[in-house]
Formats: structure tokens, C-alpha cells, sequence
């Protein structure tokens, strides 16, 4: 595409892949997406939705706007739930046009210098659990400090940076033995006989901050039959700075991914992970590095390989009998995480492995389409939206009655956790799937 001819001043995008004008002018503007849009639906701008950041993306195209601070703000404001695409009777791939969009204004756009610092701080530790684990120390020790203490600095942090108190207050609760590094065997057998050989992604936040959800993942699979293998190299799948335009950081982490799981993919059945962020990012590694001279074919068929642990779930069943869950009868409710629904379009295989756990009655809640607000690192960089999806969502979770929230997540987890405690219900469970399953397939079955 040949440069814009700048009608506007102030920065544009560059020529290096900018979102497709054959993608923008699928969109027929007909604002059926504009409900399903939680910052419109919390901002109500026309600029704050879908078709109104499609017409910025075209003006932008043609220059005859500038990334200016309020044109950014509006795709800053875009959580990248996707779930315009899902509504979009026209098929218009919003998903495509907005991955296009942030790198151009990570590239092109001057963000102040906290901003920058703050990214930074975000794209550089969280991704990387050798960097973040070493933090988990003084969290621990300010977690152990009293709770007049902790809302005192709480009230502070709010008056200076909302960001940074959004950051503490979703850090969930420690324990001693997160705070050293954990090693899985690189293969754990499958219990009985073989049927499959999986390959497990650890996740980097998850991996750290509830590591119970990899070890219920890796029974459920090895009582299933499956030999889990864990290539000891692995980081971060790249969904972190993927879903903030951050393309070359996402770039590396995604060929790294891909290095580690090499030597074992050949023998593989299947790549699989428990987080549905991650696993929308690991299906996208085609896209990814489509223009990869060297990792491009690699990264369509790893891609093709991966799996959500629950689609592959249902997809091969369950072998090990499920008990009932202690109290009986249970009543949960299931929180669909946006990149599993309208990213991955995974709505019925975790219902239908959660059902098959007798006397356990699953809830839907009121908006079970409307992102929670966490959506990556969004909930800490736009706390303001987001704590106000956060407090609908449980709210809408709460109505149901349900004991429990089933969550396979871990961005959502922390977000809900957090707005369970804002609003005095710290007694509301959160669980994985695989933890629930786990629980179901033990000797001895509760709930808690
Ligand atoms: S994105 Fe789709 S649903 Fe939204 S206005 Fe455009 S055509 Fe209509
Ligand atoms: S991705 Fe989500 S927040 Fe962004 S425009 Fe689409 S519906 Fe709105």
C-alpha cells in the first residue's frame, strides 16, 4: 500500500500493514454489533464502538485524521473482546482490523512518558515468570501487613495512579510455596493405558499465580489416559503483547514457544492449554507469523495442533467415573471468558464436560456474552471501564443464586475475585473447570 497523503497533521499510520480496506469496507455500518460492545455500553460514544472505530481506522487510512490523543484514546478503549465479531451479521473480521490497528500506534503514536513506562513495566515482567516471580516476595510480605495498613496505601495509590491501584487490589493472595520456582517432569504418564500423548502450556501469569489449575489439568489429563508432556523451555505464549500491539515482542515470544515445543511436537496428538487467552493467541500463530520467511509453515501447523484442555476434552471424553460433588446438589455458575467464546467459539464443550459431573446444576448469568473487563492487561490500563464491567459482571453472576463461578481464565479469575471482595462476597468460590473435574475424579469429592 502506498503512504497516505497526509490531509491531517499530526502522527499517521505508516505503510507496514495497515488495516485491510477490503476488511474496513465489509462493514455495512449498520450497528448491529453496538450492544454487544461493552465500551460502548460503558462509554455510550459512537467513537467507543465498533463501526465508530472502523470509521476512524478508514480515515486513517485515507490521513485524513491524525493519531491524535482522543483518536488513540478510542481504540485504547476497545478491549478486544471480540464479541463484535460474533454479532456482525456482515462477517467483518473487527478481529483482524484492530491487530492491524495497535501496532501501528505503538509505532507511530507518542504516548507520554509514564504511559511508556508503565507499558513497559507491564511487557516486561509480566510475560516472563523469571522476572515476575522474584516480585512475588515483597507482595507477600505487604499481603502480610495488616488490612488497615493495606487499605491505607490502597487510598493513596488511588489518588496517585488508578492504574497502579488496580494493580494491587487484583493481585490475588499468596501463598509460601508461589514464591519458589516449581519444575514438572518434562513427561508424566498416562494413568492405565495410553490413549494420547498431549503437550501442556504452562501460561506465565497462571503458571505463578494458580498453579493449582496446571496440576488439577494434568491429573484430569493423565486419569484420561493422556502422557502429558511439559517442554521445560516454555514461556509466554505471546498473548500478553499480542493483544497490545506489541508485534515484535509477540513475534519472539511465539517463535520461542514454538523452539520449545520442537523436539517433542512430531509425536504429539495435540498442543493444549487451560487459558483462554493463551489459546486464542497460540490458534493465531499463522496469522501471527504469516510473513515469516523461516517460521511461517511451523507456525500454521503448530497452530492447527493446538487445543483448548476442554475441546479436547469432549472431543475424546472422559474414561475416569465422575462422583458427585460435596454439597450435593451443587449449583454453579459458568463465566464464558471472551477469547474462548467469540475468539475460539468454545461455548458448549465446557458445559458439556461440567454437566457430566452428577447432581451438579450449571447457571448461566444475564449478559454472558459482555466481557468482564479484565480482557489481558486491560483492567490495568483502563481501570476506570473496566471496574465498571467488573461490578456488573458479578453482579449479573451473583443473581443467579449459584454457590460457586466456574472460570477457565486466570484474567478473568483475578477480575471477578476482585469485584467479589468490593462488593463483601469474598465468599464465593472461583474455580477452574479442570479443578472441578479434578475435585469429581478424587477419591474423596467436595467442592472446596
Ligand atoms: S461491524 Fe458488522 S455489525 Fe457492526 S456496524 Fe459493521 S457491519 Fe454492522
Ligand atoms: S472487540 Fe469488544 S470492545 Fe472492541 S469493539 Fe469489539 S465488542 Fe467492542
Amino acid at each position: 500500500m502506498s503512504e497516505p497523503v497526509a490531509l491531517s497533521q499530526g502522527p499517521m499510520f505508516d505503510g507496514v500493514d495497515p488495516p485491510d480496506p477490503k476488511l474496513i469496507d465489509a462493514c455495512v455500518h449498520c450497528g448491529f454489533c453496538l450492544t454487544t460492545c461493552p465500551s460502548y455500553r460503558v462509554i455510550g460514544k459512537e467513537t467507543d464502538s465498533p463501526r465508530g472505530r472502523i470509521y476512524q481506522m478508514d480515515a486513517l487510512n485515507q490521513g485524513q485524521i491524525a493519531l491524535s490523543p482522543a483518536t488513540v484514546s478510542h481504540f485504547d478503549s476497545c478491549l478486544g473482546c471480540l464479541a463484535c465479531v460474533t454479532a456482525c451479521p456482515s462477517g467483518v473480521q473487527y478481529d483482524r482490523l484492530i491487530a492491524a490497528t495497535r501496532p501501528q500506534i505503538e509505532r507511530n503514536y507518542p504516548r507520554s512518558l509514564w504511559d511508556r513506562l508503565y507499558r513497559q513495566f507491564l511487557f516486561t515482567v509480566f510475560p516472563y515468570p523469571g522476572r515476575l516471580r522474584p516480585l512475588l516476595w515483597p507482595l507477600w510480605l505487604y499481603q502480610r501487613m495488616g488490612g488497615k495498613v493495606r487499605a491505607w496505601i490502597r487510598k493513596r495509590l488511588e489518588k496517585v495512579s488508578p492504574r497502579l491501584a488496580a494493580m494491587e487490589s487484583l493481585m490475588p493472595p499468596l501463598q509460601p510455596e508461589q514464591l519458589l520456582p516449581k519444575q514438572y517432569p518434562e513427561r508424566i504418564p498416562a494413568v492405565g493405558e495410553r490413549r494420547f500423548r498431549v503437550g501442556l502450556v504452562l501460561g506465565c501469569v497462571q503458571r505463578l499465580f494458580t498453579p493449582q489449575v496446571n496440576e488439577a489439568s494434568i491429573r484430569v489429563l493423565t486419569r484420561n489416559g493422556c502422557e502429558v508432556v511439559i517442554p521445560p523451555a516454555q514461556g509466554c505464549c505471546a498473548a500478553l503483547p499480542h493483544h497490545q500491539g506489541q508485534l515484535q515482542q509477540a513475534k519472539t515470544l511465539a517463535r520461542q514457544m514454538m523452539d520449545a515445543f520442537a523436539p517433542y511436537e512430531p509425536e504429539l496428538d495435540a498442543i493444549l492449554i487451560n487459558a483462554s487467552g493463551c489459546g486464542h493467541t497460540l490458534k493465531e500463530y499463522g496469522h501471527l507469523l504469516g510473513q515469516d520467511p523461516v517460521y511461517k509453515e511451523r507456525a500454521a501447523r503448530f497452530a492447527a495442533q493446538v487445543k483448548d484442555i476442554q475441546e479436547f476434552l469432549a472431543q475424546v471424553g472422559l474414561t475416569t467415573p465422575l462422583q458427585p460433588l460435596q454439597p450435593e446438589p451443587l449449583v454453579l455458575v459458568y463465566q464464558d471468558a471472551c477469547h474462548m467464546l467469540h475468539g475460539q467459539r468454545l461455548s458448549q464443550e465446557p458445559r458439556q464436560l461440567l454437566r457430566q459431573i452428577p447432581g451438579l446444576e450449571l447457571r448461566d448469568p444475564v449478559d454472558a456474552a459482555l466481557c468482564c473487563g479484565s480482557s489481558g492487561v486491560y483492567n490495568l490500563l483502563q481501570p476506570k471501564v473496566a471496574a465498571e464491567l467488573g461490578s456488573q459482571k458479578v453482579q449479573n453472576l451473583l443473581n443467579t443464586g449459584a454457590q460457586g463461578i466456574v472460570s477457565a481464565n486466570i484474567g478473568c479469575r483475578l477480575q471477578i475475585q476482585k469485584h467479589l471482595d468490593l462488593q463483601g462476597r469474598q465468599g464465593i468460590p472461583i474455580v477452574h473447570p479442570m479443578e472441578l473435574l479434578d475435585r469429581a475424579m478424587s477419591p474423596q469429592p467436595g467442592f472446596q
